[in-house]
Parts: structure tokens; C-alpha cells; sequence
């Protein structure tokens, strides 16, 4: 056959012409034939094997038989006509049904020649029966001896005559004609360590498969070489900011630092606290610029990783501060910060939109004539209007709800960008954090405070209400408090909120005694503060609220977090929304309250809480229900967009895939040596198609 060019316009290509080439190029962004060939299959249908009649049962999805045709009838008139035939193998018989193209497949059928029959079964009045099946001569062995590839299609391809199946049909026309298009880009010694299935064959064997373990070799080398290149340009990346960016040079560990450590600590650092300021410290003191991601989970004490940074910056010299992604967060950051130093000299700002104008003005002078020291706010930080004399570091709380450009604008906040430090509580499964924050440094706090108790989770349907606030009222009356939260989902806002308002309604009832607040999204923010600080004050023992109380919030003395219609908050949610409690030294209990109807990702999702208090696991079942896209946000799904591999299942190969980069790297950092050559190439046309992925990071 011969060679065709990967270039060849869409339309050219066998079976396609001009109507279906416009509808690939519309619909999947198909424009020539290597992009057709870039088109993966998401799964086989096993076409090796045969059923028997006999050993049909319910549950079964598509299946292959072999047999003949017996007889064949129609019944019905117009558009209700139909045609039914009756195949039969040695085990049994069942029905074959038609209900499109019935007089030219009843004469293109040939009674007692053996078929192949392959379809979707379904039950009619008892007897099982295939609808609009795939039926071929037996002897015409080309659909039935192989791993059938299915295709994502699309409605407006499908009635092109582009299902699966047609795709499947014009890739498989012309993939004899590529041989030779695929030269091999990585080395023969990477080939043999990874042990990979060299490109050409992977092409052939994903699209064409025969045999399993060839199609596996196939997809496992295609999904290595995808996430190597996204790996190899984020280090690459990485390599080039830490070589050309300079940071601040914190050398020295002086006053303020010391003094707060050996006077104002109110207890030990936990092991994983003091590993982490060392990662810190190192970093600061090499000249360097500090791009730190710092995880770590609910109540892993976090906050007081980022003071002692600010600390370091204000010993040489340097202001410092914190960003958080709401008022109450930033605003209980500074509390808590204004506490710890309130008997040192140092002047600490808060600064969020609902900061008063006059308020802002002092805030804009102290910042640009250096007389304060440390500024907590929210975005409102980033606006222009607010210059540092000197800003050398900042710490960035709960980073996956800041975008990416939002870091970029703290950079220019001094000539030299100050550190960055970036904390979540939110446990990013360790894929995810290769990859999107691959050009960031991580530590890791895997390690609570001493004497906390593991939370105690439970699950209980809507009929259980009185037992519960039973439990409540006993709690309560040991001294502690009680959060019950309600979820709030836009779409329906009208909705939530009469529950909320209902379910605070039933508990003032229900607890006459006792002093309840209520807290929800349209409350004026003075409003929601004030509730929010008789509740940390005590004054109040129960806390009725939707999820504004999710990030942050710190009451120790809370012992109970009761959550209402559980199923609706996601994973990553319950988890923040269980850390409100478990903070002081008493037994803490989260309590799951949902109805009977769940969904199969919604009662996993109550199982895991049940299971594990470990943020990390639960963030490594978060991915696998909802993928990337969605535990990223808006922001960063789609950017990736990859062809065949899967963060939320490929970790390993990641894994292998980003040491493989490294190594290279290591060795050419410049990919000059010949036998990069192929790599080399092959990321300037990436850095071409895929510009998207420059963006990550
Ligand atoms: P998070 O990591 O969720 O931000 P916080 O910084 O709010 O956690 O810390 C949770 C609680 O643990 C706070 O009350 C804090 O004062 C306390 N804490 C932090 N570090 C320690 C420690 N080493 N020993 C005891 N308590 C600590
Ligand atoms: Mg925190």
C-alpha cells in the first residue's frame, strides 16, 4: 500500500469526502489524519469469544453469538413495521428485531447460513432478543476474531454515518497506509528500561486490536509518552524559573522569630511542623525564589507554619502577608494572628472588600512607608492601589480557589517577586499535585497536633432526627457545641433556603433552652460576624448555617458537626466541613444525615466518610468519582485535555513517566544530545498544538 502523508486533509481520506470531513472537523476538531489517529478508543468490545444461547442471563451487556437463521416474519404495517427472525445455535433459540430497513435486510438475510450475531440483548415478553444487531456471514471472519474499539461519538457525526463503527471503519482504512509516519522518538534505552511498545506498533495496536496484552503495551505507551512530555515541560519549566529567578535572600533568623518561639509559642511544634520550616528555611536562604506548596490537612496547624514564615521575612527586613479566599477565613487569620503577637512590636492589617475607605487609606500609607508589617487579607490585596514598601513573602491560603493569573499579580508586588508560599487543606491527590503544581516545591504536614481524638463519623437516614438531637442535647449539655449545616447549591437557592430556615425553625423548638444562631450567604457580612462570634465566644450553643462556615472556622469547645442532605455536598466538602470539629482535646463526632434515595456516588461518598479521617485518602476517591477536571474547578479543567491518559487512574504511570523526564533532564538539560533528538522535536511541535499546557503551573 502506499505511504500516506499524516498531513492528508481529512476529506481525502477513504470513506469520508467532503460532508463527513466537515462534520470531524466540527465536532471533533479532526482536520487530517494524524489527528484521526490521535482519536483514541475509550474501550473494546471483547469480539473474541462467542456465547451460547443457553447461558444468556439477565445483566449481560452486548454479547457475540454464532448460529444460523431459522425463520423470519413481519409483522406490523407502515411505520410500525418490523421484522423478526429467529436464530437458533445448538443450545436455544432467540429473536432478532428490525424495526429500520426491513424489506432490504430481509432480502440480504440467507436462511440456514451461519451468522454472527452481535448486539445489546434485551428481554421481550420473557424471551431475549437482539435488536438491529451487527449480523455477518460466519466464514467472513473480520469482525468476530478481535477487541472490537469504541469510539466517543457524537449525535450530528452519528447521523453522518460516523458512529463508532464508521469511525472505527475509515481509521482502520487508512492505518495500513501510515508505516513508516511513526518514527520512534525516544531512545532504545529508554524502550527497554520502561519496557514500551515502539510508536508505530502502539498506533496499529490501539486502533487495530487483535489480542489484549498487545492493546494494553499499545495504550500504556501511548498514555507514558503523553505524560512524559506534559511532565518533561513541567520541570523544564521549573528548572528554568529556579536558575533565572532570584528571591529575596532571607539569611539570617533573628528578633522576631526568636523571640515569638522561645515567649510567645503556646505549645511544641509537632515534628511535621518543624520538617516543614525547614523545607521553608532552606529554600529562603538560597537565593532563590520560594514556590512552596504546602499540604496539609484539617487542623494540622498550618497557620502557624505560615507566621513563623512571615516571621523570617520580617527579620530581614521585609513585609509580609497572607491571602485568603473569603472575608471570615481572612478575617479569622487575622485574629488569630493578631493574638499570637500581641505582645510584640509588630503591626498587623486586615484588608478585605468590606474594609472602609478611610481604613483602606491608613492601610495604603502604612504598607508604602513600611509600618506595617504583616497584611491579611482577601484578593482585594492584589489591586494595584496596594504597594508594599517591601514585600518578601506571601502566603496563600486554600490555593484551588485561586487561579493561577491571580499568582502572577502577587509577583509584581516587588521587583524582586516575593516568596510564595501556598497552603491547602484540601489534600490534592499526589497525581494532581504533580502535575498542576509541578513547578512548585511540596511539603507535606502529615502529622496532627498531640491529644487530638479521631473524629467519630456516622451515617444515619432523616427518620433517626430525634435520636440525634437526643445526642445533641447531651453534648451540649457536657459543655460542648453543635454545628447542623445545610448544603447550598446556586441552582436552587430558594429552595435551600427555606430548608435551612425550616430545619432552624424545628431546633429553636426542639432546644427552648438553649441560645441558637444562624448563619447563610445573604446575611449582611457585619450580620454573619457577629453570629459567627457569639458562637466562637460560647454564647450561643448551637450554630445553624450553610456551607459559609466550611473553610477555616475555629472553634475548639464544638464537638458535634450534624450535617443535613450529606449526599448533596461533595467529598472534598464533608471533609472541610468534619474539620470544624475535632479541634480541642474532647471526643468530636460528625454525623451524616441523608434519605434513603442515594445515588451509587453519593452513598460512596458516605461510606468513605465513614471509613477514614485521612484528607489524602479521601482525596484519592474524590478523583476517581469525579476526575480532574471538576476537583480543579473551572479554572483549570480543560486545560490538560489529554488524549488517552487519566490522571484519576494512571498515578503510576505519572509517576514513572515524570522520574523518566527527570532523569533526561538531568543528564541534557537542553536535549542536546542526538539521541534526544526525537524528544526535542517532538516538544517543539507540542508547545505548538497543545499551548494550553504552557499555562499550567
Ligand atoms: P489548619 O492546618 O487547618 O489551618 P490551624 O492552623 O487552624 O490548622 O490549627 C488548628 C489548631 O491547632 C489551632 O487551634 C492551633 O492553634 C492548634 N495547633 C497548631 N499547631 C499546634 C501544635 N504544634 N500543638 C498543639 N496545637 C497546635
Ligand atoms: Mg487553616
Amino acid at each position: 500500500m502506499n505511504r500516506v502523508d499524516l498531513n492528508t486533509p481529512i476529506e481525502y481520506l477513504k470513506g469520508v469526502g467532503p460532508k463527513r470531513g466537515e462534520a470531524l472537523r466540527k465536532e471533533l476538531q479532526i482536520t487530517n489524519l494524524k489527528e484521526l489517529l490521535d482519536y483514541f478508543p475509550f474501550r473494546y468490545v471483547d469480539r473474541t469469544q462467542f456465547a451460547t444461547i443457553r447461558s444468556l442471563h439477565d445483566g449481560l451487556d452486548s454479547v457475540q453469538l454464532r448460529g444460523k437463521i431459522r425463520s423470519m416474519s413481519e409483522a406490523g404495517k407502515g411505520r410500525g413495521k418490523r421484522l423478526k427472525a429467529l436464530f437458533e445455535d445448538d443450545s436455544g433459540t432467540i429473536d432478532l428485531v428490525w424495526f429500520k430497513g426491513v424489506s432490504w435486510i430481509k432480502s440480504s438475510i440467507q436462511i440456514g447460513q451461519e451468522y454472527v450475531a452481535f448486539g445489546k440483548l434485551s428481554r421481550f415478553k420473557g424471551r431475549f432478543t437482539m435488536a438491529h444487531p451487527e449480523l455477518e456471514p460466519f466464514q467472513n471472519q473480520t469482525n468476530h476474531n478481535k477487541l472490537q474499539p469504541v469510539y466517543h461519538s457524537t449525535e450530528k457525526l452519528t447521523n453522518s454515518g460516523l458512529n463508532s463503527k464508521g469511525i472505527e471503519k475509515i481509521i482502520s482504512a487508512s492505518i495500513q497506509g501510515v508505516k513508516g509516519n511513526f518514527p520512534e522518538i525516544f531512545p532504545g534505552d529508554l524502550l527497554q528500561n520502561v519496557r514500551l511498545m515502539n510508536k508505530e506498533a502502539a498506533y496499529f495496536h490501539i486502533h487495530c486490536a487483535t489480542d489484549d496484552n498487545l492493546s494494553k503495551q499499545a495504550i500504556f505507551r501511548l498514555k507514558f509518552e503523553e505524560l512524559f512530555f506534559l511532565q518533561l515541560l513541567l520541570i523544564r519549566h521549573k528548572m528554568i524559573s529556579s536558575t533565572k529567578m532570584k528571591g529575596h535572600l532571607f539569611f539570617k533568623v533573628g528578633d522576631q522569630f526568636n523571640t515569638f518561639f522561645s515567649e510567645h509559642l503556646p505549645f511544641e511544634l509537632t515534628g511535621a511542623q518543624k520538617r516543614v520550616l525547614k523545607e521553608i528555611r532552606r529554600d529562603m536562604g538560597s537565593g532563590a525564589h520560594m514556590n512552596r506548596l504546602l499540604q496539609g490537612d484539617v487542623g494540622s496547624g498550618k497557620t502557624l507554619v505560615a507566621l513563623l514564615t512571615m516571621l523570617l521575612g520580617l527579620d530581614n527586613g521585609f513585609q509580609a502577608g497572607i491571602m485568603a479566599p473569603t472575608e471570615i477565613l481572612a478575617t479569622q487569620h487575622f485574629e488569630t494572628i493578631q493574638n499570637f503577637v500581641k505582645d510584640m512590636p509588630i503591626k498587623v492589617g486586615l484588608l478585605t472588600g468590606s474594609t472602609k475607605k478611610k481604613d483602606r487609606t491608613v492601610i495604603h500609607e502604612a504598607l508604602k512607608d513600611g509600618s506595617m508589617h504583616i497584611l491579611i487579607g482577601t484578593h482585594a490585596l492584589l489591586e494595584d492601589v496596594v504597594e508594599f514598601q517591601n514585600l518578601g513573602v506571601v502566603v496563600i491560603d486554600e490555593q484551588h480557589r485561586f487561579g493561577v493569573a491571580q499568582r502572577a499579580r502577587l509577583w509584581k508586588k516587588n521587583t524582586v517577586p516575593p516568596h510564595v508560599l501556598v497552603m491547602t487543606a484540601t489534600p490534592i491527590p499526589r497525581t494532581l499535585a504533580m502535575t498542576f503544581y509541578g513547578d512548585l516545591d511540596v511539603s507535606v504536614i502529615d502529622e496532627l497536633p498531640p491529644g487530638r481524638k479521631p473524629i467519630r463519623t456516622s451515617h444515619k437516614f432523616d427518620k433517626s432526627r430525634l435520636e440525634v438531637f437526643g445526642f445533641m442535647d447531651q453534648q451540649i449539655q457536657k459543655g460542648h457545641q453543635v454545628y447542623v449545616v445545610y448544603p447550598l447549591i446556586e441552582e436552587s437557592e430558594t429552595l435551600d433556603y427555606k430548608d435551612l430556615t425550616d430545619g432552624y425553625e424545628s431546633i429553636v423548638r426542639r432546644f427552648p433552652n438553649y441560645q441558637v444562631s444562624i448563619v447563610h450567604g445573604q446575611m449582611k457580612s457585619e450580620d454573619k460576624d457577629f453570629e459567627m462570634k457569639r458562637f466562637a465566644e460560647g454564647k450561643t450553643q448551637i450554630m445553624v448555617a450553610t456551607t459559609v462556615i466550611e473553610v477555616g472556622v475555629n472553634v475548639p469547645n464544638a464537638s458535634v458537626m450534624v450535617i443535613e442532605s450529606a449526599e448533596k455536598f461533595g467529598l472534598a466538602q464533608l471533609h472541610q466541613l468534619r474539620g470544624r470539629v475535632g479541634r480541642g482535646a474532647d471526643q468530636s463526632y460528625c454525623i451524616l444525615m441523608s434519605g434513603y434515595k442515594l445515588s451509587q456516588d453519593g452513598r460512596k461518598r458516605l461510606e468513605t466518610m465513614v471509613e477514614t479521617n485521612d484528607g489524602f485518602q479521601i482525596a484519592e476517591v474524590d478523583l476517581k468519582l469525579r476526575g480532574p477536571g471538576d476537583i480543579l474547578g473551572t479554572q483549570q479543567s480543560g486545560i490538560l485535555d489529554l488524549k488517552v491518559a487519566d490522571l484519576a487512574r494512571d498515578g503510576q504511570i505519572l509517576q514513572l513517566a515524570r522520574n523518566t523526564a527527570m532523569d533526561i533532564l538531568k543528564q541534557d538539560p537542553n536535549l542536546r544530545k542526538p539521541q534526544h533528538e526525537g524528544i526535542k522535536r517532538e516538544l517543539l511541535e507540542l508547545s505548538r498544538n497543545r499551548p494550553n499546557w504552557s499555562r499550567i503551573g
